[in-house]
Protein backbone atom coordinates (compact mmCIF):
# COMPACT_ATOMS: atom_id res chain seq x y z
CA UNK A 1 0.00 0.00 0.00
CA UNK A 2 2.87 2.48 0.77
CA UNK A 3 4.57 1.85 -2.24
CA UNK A 4 1.48 1.98 -4.39
CA UNK A 5 0.96 5.62 -2.53
CA UNK A 6 4.56 6.55 -2.95
CA UNK A 7 4.33 5.73 -7.01
CA UNK A 8 0.84 8.08 -7.16
CA UNK A 9 2.93 10.59 -4.94
CA UNK A 10 5.45 10.62 -7.70
CA UNK A 11 3.54 10.68 -10.63
CA UNK A 12 1.49 13.98 -9.48
CA UNK A 13 5.01 15.88 -8.15
CA UNK A 14 7.34 14.78 -11.30
CA UNK A 15 4.77 13.24 -14.62
CA UNK A 16 6.40 10.97 -16.40
CA UNK A 17 10.01 11.61 -16.28
CA UNK A 18 13.22 9.24 -17.22
CA UNK A 19 12.67 7.70 -13.03
CA UNK A 20 9.12 6.98 -14.13
CA UNK A 21 9.66 3.47 -14.63
CA UNK A 22 11.87 2.97 -12.25
CA UNK A 23 9.82 4.25 -9.44
CA UNK A 24 6.97 2.06 -11.02
CA UNK A 25 8.19 -0.84 -10.94
CA UNK A 26 9.46 -0.40 -7.29
CA UNK A 27 6.18 1.02 -6.18
CA UNK A 28 3.21 -1.78 -7.74
CA UNK A 29 6.15 -4.85 -9.33
CA UNK A 30 8.40 -5.26 -6.45
CA UNK A 31 5.99 -5.52 -3.42
CA UNK A 32 4.16 -8.43 -5.51
CA UNK A 33 6.58 -10.29 -6.60
CA UNK A 34 7.81 -10.22 -2.94
CA UNK A 35 4.02 -10.59 -1.09
CA UNK A 36 2.38 -13.15 -3.76
CA UNK A 37 4.83 -15.84 -2.76
CA UNK A 38 4.61 -14.86 1.03
CA UNK A 39 1.06 -14.77 1.28
CA UNK A 40 0.97 -18.86 -0.29
CA UNK A 41 3.58 -19.33 2.10
CA UNK A 42 1.37 -18.29 5.64
CA UNK A 43 -1.90 -19.71 3.87
CA UNK A 44 0.01 -23.13 3.39
CA UNK A 45 1.20 -22.61 7.36
CA UNK A 46 -2.27 -22.20 8.06
CA UNK A 47 -3.21 -25.30 6.55
CA UNK A 48 -0.53 -26.99 7.80
CA UNK A 49 -1.89 -26.40 11.28
CA UNK A 50 -5.30 -26.28 10.25
CA UNK A 51 -4.88 -30.25 9.51
CA UNK A 52 -2.17 -30.88 12.45
CA UNK A 53 -5.13 -29.95 14.92
CA UNK A 54 -7.75 -31.86 13.10
CA UNK A 55 -5.25 -35.13 13.46
CA UNK A 56 -4.97 -34.04 17.22
CA UNK A 57 -8.82 -34.15 17.76
CA UNK A 58 -8.94 -37.95 15.83
CA UNK A 59 -6.07 -38.94 17.60
CA UNK A 60 -7.89 -37.80 21.10
CA UNK A 61 -11.07 -39.08 20.28
CA UNK A 62 -9.63 -42.37 19.52
CA UNK A 63 -7.94 -42.27 22.83
CA UNK A 64 -10.85 -41.84 24.78
CA UNK A 65 -12.50 -44.77 22.23
CA UNK A 66 -10.14 -46.94 23.63
CA UNK A 67 -10.23 -45.70 27.20
CA UNK A 68 -13.79 -46.36 27.63
CA UNK A 69 -12.99 -49.82 25.76
CA UNK A 70 -10.36 -51.14 28.56
CA UNK A 71 -12.82 -49.78 31.34
CA UNK A 72 -15.27 -51.67 29.78
CA UNK A 73 -13.20 -54.52 29.59
CA UNK A 74 -12.00 -54.57 32.55
CA UNK A 75 -15.19 -54.49 34.82
CA UNK A 76 -17.30 -57.06 32.21
CA UNK A 77 -17.02 -60.43 31.45
CA UNK A 78 -15.82 -60.64 27.82
CA UNK A 79 -18.42 -64.08 27.07
CA UNK A 80 -21.94 -62.85 28.99
CA UNK A 81 -21.65 -59.49 29.02
CA UNK A 82 -22.23 -59.19 32.78
CA UNK A 83 -20.42 -57.73 35.49
CA UNK A 84 -16.97 -59.47 36.05
CA UNK A 85 -16.31 -60.34 39.81
CA UNK A 86 -14.36 -57.48 41.14
CA UNK A 87 -16.96 -55.31 39.90
CA UNK A 88 -20.41 -56.76 41.16
CA UNK A 89 -18.57 -57.01 44.44
CA UNK A 90 -17.96 -52.85 44.01
CA UNK A 91 -21.43 -52.77 42.69
CA UNK A 92 -23.22 -55.11 46.12
CA UNK A 93 -21.03 -53.09 48.17
CA UNK A 94 -22.84 -49.55 46.94
CA UNK A 95 -26.08 -50.85 46.33
CA UNK A 96 -26.89 -52.67 49.57
CA UNK A 97 -26.21 -49.53 51.10
CA UNK A 98 -29.52 -47.94 50.43
CA UNK A 99 -31.73 -50.16 52.10
CA UNK A 100 -31.92 -51.78 55.23
CA UNK A 101 -33.02 -55.78 53.67
CA UNK A 102 -31.44 -56.80 50.27
CA UNK A 103 -30.80 -60.66 49.21
CA UNK A 104 -27.71 -62.14 47.52
CA UNK A 105 -27.52 -65.22 45.69
CA UNK A 106 -25.20 -67.64 44.76
CA UNK A 107 -26.12 -69.68 41.38
CA UNK A 108 -23.91 -72.37 40.46
CA UNK A 109 -24.43 -74.69 37.35
CA UNK A 110 -24.96 -78.38 37.77
CA UNK A 111 -23.12 -80.64 36.96
CA UNK A 112 -21.67 -78.00 34.29
CA UNK A 113 -18.41 -80.40 33.79
CA UNK A 114 -20.82 -82.53 31.92
CA UNK A 115 -21.55 -80.11 28.81
CA UNK A 116 -17.61 -79.76 28.46
CA UNK A 117 -16.86 -82.95 28.32
CA UNK A 118 -20.01 -84.16 26.58
CA UNK A 119 -19.97 -81.41 24.08
CA UNK A 120 -16.96 -79.34 23.87
CA UNK A 121 -15.90 -76.35 25.46
CA UNK A 122 -17.57 -74.00 22.83
CA UNK A 123 -21.03 -75.17 24.05
CA UNK A 124 -20.20 -75.00 27.29
CA UNK A 125 -19.75 -71.75 26.38
CA UNK A 126 -22.95 -71.21 24.84
CA UNK A 127 -24.79 -72.41 27.72
CA UNK A 128 -22.85 -69.68 30.02
CA UNK A 129 -24.59 -67.16 27.65
CA UNK A 130 -27.77 -68.81 27.78
CA UNK A 131 -27.69 -68.65 31.72
CA UNK A 132 -26.93 -64.91 31.61
CA UNK A 133 -30.15 -63.82 28.66
CA UNK A 134 -31.83 -65.78 31.53
CA UNK A 135 -31.17 -63.54 34.35
CA UNK A 136 -31.69 -60.45 32.20
CA UNK A 137 -34.68 -61.53 31.03
CA UNK A 138 -36.05 -62.35 34.48
CA UNK A 139 -34.40 -59.58 37.21
CA UNK A 140 -35.76 -56.43 37.61
CA UNK A 141 -33.70 -53.01 36.81
CA UNK A 142 -32.17 -52.60 40.16
CA UNK A 143 -31.35 -55.89 40.55
CA UNK A 144 -28.04 -56.75 40.38
CA UNK A 145 -25.69 -59.61 38.37
CA UNK A 146 -22.44 -60.88 37.74
CA UNK A 147 -20.29 -63.44 36.97
CA UNK A 148 -18.05 -64.32 40.34
CA UNK A 149 -16.69 -67.67 39.09
CA UNK A 150 -16.67 -70.27 35.65
CA UNK A 151 -20.01 -71.28 35.72
CA UNK A 152 -20.85 -69.27 39.19
CA UNK A 153 -23.04 -65.86 39.09
CA UNK A 154 -23.80 -63.84 42.11
CA UNK A 155 -26.94 -61.42 42.08
CA UNK A 156 -28.08 -58.55 44.52
CA UNK A 157 -31.94 -57.74 45.27
CA UNK A 158 -32.08 -54.78 46.69
CA UNK A 159 -34.46 -53.90 48.97
CA UNK A 160 -36.54 -57.35 48.97
CA UNK A 161 -37.16 -59.77 51.96
CA UNK A 162 -36.34 -63.52 52.15
CA UNK A 163 -39.81 -64.74 51.44
CA UNK A 164 -39.53 -62.72 47.90
CA UNK A 165 -36.06 -63.18 47.42
CA UNK A 166 -37.35 -67.22 47.16
CA UNK A 167 -39.76 -66.71 44.98
CA UNK A 168 -37.50 -64.67 42.60
CA UNK A 169 -35.11 -67.82 43.07
CA UNK A 170 -37.63 -69.94 42.23
CA UNK A 171 -38.52 -67.85 38.98
CA UNK A 172 -34.90 -67.94 37.66
CA UNK A 173 -34.12 -71.57 38.45
CA UNK A 174 -37.64 -72.99 37.44
CA UNK A 175 -37.00 -70.73 33.71
CA UNK A 176 -33.19 -71.69 33.66
CA UNK A 177 -34.49 -75.65 34.04
CA UNK A 178 -37.36 -74.54 31.45
CA UNK A 179 -35.47 -73.13 28.69
CA UNK A 180 -34.63 -75.46 26.13
CA UNK A 181 -31.05 -75.44 25.32
CA UNK A 182 -29.62 -77.35 21.98
CA UNK A 183 -25.82 -78.25 22.06
CA UNK A 184 -26.78 -79.52 18.53
CA UNK A 185 -29.80 -79.62 16.37
CA UNK A 186 -32.12 -81.88 17.50
CA UNK A 187 -30.14 -82.78 20.59
CA UNK A 188 -31.68 -80.74 23.62
CA UNK A 189 -29.53 -80.85 26.90
CA UNK A 190 -31.45 -79.62 30.25
CA UNK A 191 -29.61 -77.26 32.01
CA UNK A 192 -30.22 -76.94 36.15
CA UNK A 193 -28.84 -74.61 38.83
CA UNK A 194 -28.51 -74.90 42.49
CA UNK A 195 -29.34 -71.51 44.67
CA UNK A 196 -28.02 -70.07 47.92
CA UNK A 197 -29.32 -67.25 49.06
CA UNK A 198 -29.23 -65.16 52.42
CA UNK A 199 -30.07 -62.25 53.92
CA UNK A 200 -27.87 -58.97 53.42
CA UNK A 201 -28.20 -55.80 55.70
CA UNK A 202 -26.57 -52.42 54.67
CA UNK A 203 -23.43 -52.65 57.01
CA UNK A 204 -22.76 -56.15 57.51
CA UNK A 205 -19.13 -57.04 56.53
CA UNK A 206 -19.67 -58.84 52.81
CA UNK A 207 -17.77 -61.85 53.91
CA UNK A 208 -20.56 -62.79 56.43
CA UNK A 209 -23.78 -62.98 53.45
CA UNK A 210 -21.28 -64.78 50.86
CA UNK A 211 -19.99 -67.22 53.03
CA UNK A 212 -23.50 -67.85 54.28
CA UNK A 213 -25.02 -67.95 50.34
CA UNK A 214 -22.07 -70.13 49.90
CA UNK A 215 -23.14 -72.40 52.68
CA UNK A 216 -27.01 -72.79 51.36
CA UNK A 217 -25.56 -72.99 48.02
CA UNK A 218 -24.08 -76.07 49.51
CA UNK A 219 -26.99 -77.24 51.10
CA UNK A 220 -28.68 -76.97 47.62
CA UNK A 221 -26.41 -79.70 45.97
CA UNK A 222 -26.38 -82.03 49.07
CA UNK A 223 -30.07 -82.14 48.79
CA UNK A 224 -29.66 -82.96 45.22
CA UNK A 225 -29.25 -79.80 43.08
CA UNK A 226 -32.02 -78.38 41.19
CA UNK A 227 -32.96 -76.10 43.91
CA UNK A 228 -32.89 -72.98 45.71
CA UNK A 229 -32.40 -73.07 49.39
CA UNK A 230 -32.69 -69.80 51.77
CA UNK A 231 -29.77 -69.47 54.52
CA UNK A 232 -30.21 -70.84 58.03
CA UNK A 233 -27.92 -70.17 60.88
CA UNK A 234 -25.94 -73.59 62.00
CA UNK A 235 -26.38 -74.47 58.18
CA UNK A 236 -23.20 -76.72 57.86
CA UNK A 237 -20.01 -74.82 55.71
CA UNK A 238 -18.89 -75.45 52.74
CA UNK A 239 -15.92 -77.72 53.16
CA UNK A 240 -12.58 -75.20 51.98
CA UNK A 241 -9.15 -76.72 50.57
CA UNK A 242 -6.90 -77.72 52.94
CA UNK A 243 -4.53 -74.53 52.46
CA UNK A 244 -7.41 -72.09 52.86
CA UNK A 245 -8.92 -73.98 55.76
CA UNK A 246 -6.12 -72.56 58.56
CA UNK A 247 -3.77 -74.98 57.80
CA UNK A 248 -1.30 -73.11 55.83
CA UNK A 249 1.07 -74.31 59.01
CA UNK A 250 1.04 -77.67 58.27
CA UNK A 251 1.91 -76.93 54.37
CA UNK A 252 5.25 -76.00 55.72
CA UNK A 253 7.71 -79.04 55.37
CA UNK A 254 8.67 -80.95 58.51
CA UNK A 255 12.47 -80.39 59.26
CA UNK A 256 14.09 -82.96 61.01
P1 LIG B 1 -21.58 -79.05 40.51
O1 LIG B 1 -22.96 -79.47 40.18
O2 LIG B 1 -21.07 -79.68 41.75
O3 LIG B 1 -21.41 -77.58 40.53
O4 LIG B 1 -20.65 -79.63 39.32
P2 LIG B 1 -19.90 -78.84 38.20
O5 LIG B 1 -19.47 -79.83 37.17
O6 LIG B 1 -20.71 -77.71 37.71
O7 LIG B 1 -18.70 -78.21 39.00
P3 LIG B 1 -17.18 -78.25 38.79
O8 LIG B 1 -16.62 -77.21 39.68
O9 LIG B 1 -16.65 -79.65 38.94
O10 LIG B 1 -16.98 -77.83 37.29
C1 LIG B 1 -17.19 -76.54 36.84
C2 LIG B 1 -16.82 -76.55 35.39
O11 LIG B 1 -17.09 -75.29 34.78
C3 LIG B 1 -15.35 -76.85 35.17
C4 LIG B 1 -14.90 -75.78 34.21
O12 LIG B 1 -14.19 -76.33 33.14
C5 LIG B 1 -16.19 -75.18 33.71
N1 LIG B 1 -15.99 -73.80 33.31
C6 LIG B 1 -15.56 -72.77 34.08
N2 LIG B 1 -15.49 -71.64 33.34
C7 LIG B 1 -15.88 -71.96 32.08
C8 LIG B 1 -16.01 -71.22 30.87
O13 LIG B 1 -15.76 -70.01 30.78
N3 LIG B 1 -16.42 -71.90 29.76
C9 LIG B 1 -16.71 -73.22 29.81
N4 LIG B 1 -17.11 -73.81 28.70
N5 LIG B 1 -16.59 -73.95 30.93
C10 LIG B 1 -16.18 -73.33 32.06
MG1 LIG C 1 -21.31 -76.15 39.06
MG1 LIG D 1 -19.00 -73.73 40.65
Amino acid sequence: MAFAVTGIIYLTVFGVDDNFWNVMTLAFIVPWVICIPANLYVTKQRKELIDMADRLQETQEELQRVNKDLQHRASFDGLTGLANREHFIELFDQRRMKYQDNILMIVDADHFKNINDGYGHPVGDKALVLLAAVFKRILRKDDLVGRIGGEEFGVLLPDTCAAEGEIIGEMIRHEIENTLFEPHEGIPHRITVSIGLTGVSRHEERAFPMRNADSALFEAKRRGRNQCVLYKPGMREKPRPFYEAGNVHNLTPIRA
